[in-house]
């Protein structure tokens, strides 16, 4: 399986901002194919960042998306906006859009059936608050989230993949250890080749949640760790690439 290694800028980076980022990225990682890589800027700088990935081997990724083709839904971005972008990926769920922005399972099902069907590949995030993992529910809450999130693609995993993310990890500087990942990277691959009836073998698991160039070494050494999904540190182009380093040494 490819390892993917993604950047979630959230909202930071004007498009200026962008393009300088891209000008000292892509030379450092113009010659790594054996790992996908990919990178979620603002929307404002979608539109420039893809001009400028047009020719390399990064992914263009989108940190969100509303399920409908066009509407009055004003604020949102629909899939039909990506496409024509050539965007290749959408984070869908992300705990900030669960948590600060209130989505719900069932609307996060309806933006990964949408992304699917406009061939976007959706990353799923999923993941449990502190007060869930200390009342004993984590594996409890990221089955909910998953059975949710997939429920009618199903036969659609290959075009999928999962971060776990738990939010006491993201943006804390509190990574999960490589035990607590592997715990929950093993559960979700059971229930992945479950859900898909053994259909699952490209659905990368991704963690998420203070990966840096420091720990990345030891989280991508545990089996069912498929990658990464960087927030804070991917912000600099010089320690996103250690950590695509560390992931191409495994
Ligand atoms: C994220 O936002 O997906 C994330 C993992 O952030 P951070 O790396 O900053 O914890």
């Amino acid at each position: 399986m490819r390892y993917l290694v993604a950047a979630n800028w959230k909202m930071n980076k004007t498009v200026a901002e962008t393009l300088e980022y891209l000008e000292i990225f892509l030379p450092k990682v113009e010659d790594i194919n054996v790992v996908d890589i990919m990178i979620a800027p603002s929307f404002t700088a979608l539109a420039s960042a893809s001009l400028k990935l047009e020719h390399s081997n990064v992914k263009l990724g989108a940190q969100n998306m509303y399920y409908m083709d066009k509407g009055a839904f004003t604020g949102e971005i629909s899939p039909l906006m990506l496409t024509e972008l050539e965007v290749d990926y959408v984070i869908i769920g992300h705990s900030e859009r669960r948590h600060i922005f209130g989505e719900k399972d069932d609307l996060i099902n309806k933006k990964m059936i949408s992304a699917v069907e406009h061939g976007i590949r959706p990353i799923l995030c999923v993941g449990e608050t502190l007060e869930e993992r200390e009342l004993g529910k984590t594996l409890n809450v990221v089955e909910r989230q998953i059975r949710t999130g997939l429920a009618g693609i199903e036969k659609d995993l290959i075009y999928i993949d999962i971060a776990y993310e738990p939010v006491w990890a993201i943006g804390t500087g509190v990574n999960a250890t490589p035990q607590q990942a592997q715990e929950v990277h093993r559960f979700i691959r059971s229930l992945l080749n479950e859900i898909s009836k053994g259909n699952d073998e490209k659905t990368r698991i991704l963690y998420g949640g203070s990966v840096n160039d420091k720990n990345a070494k030891e989280l991508i050494k545990e089996p069912n760790v498929d990658g990464f999904l960087v927030g804070t540190a991917s912000l600099d182009p010089n320690k996103f690439f250690n950590i695509i380093t560390e992931v191409l040494e495994v």
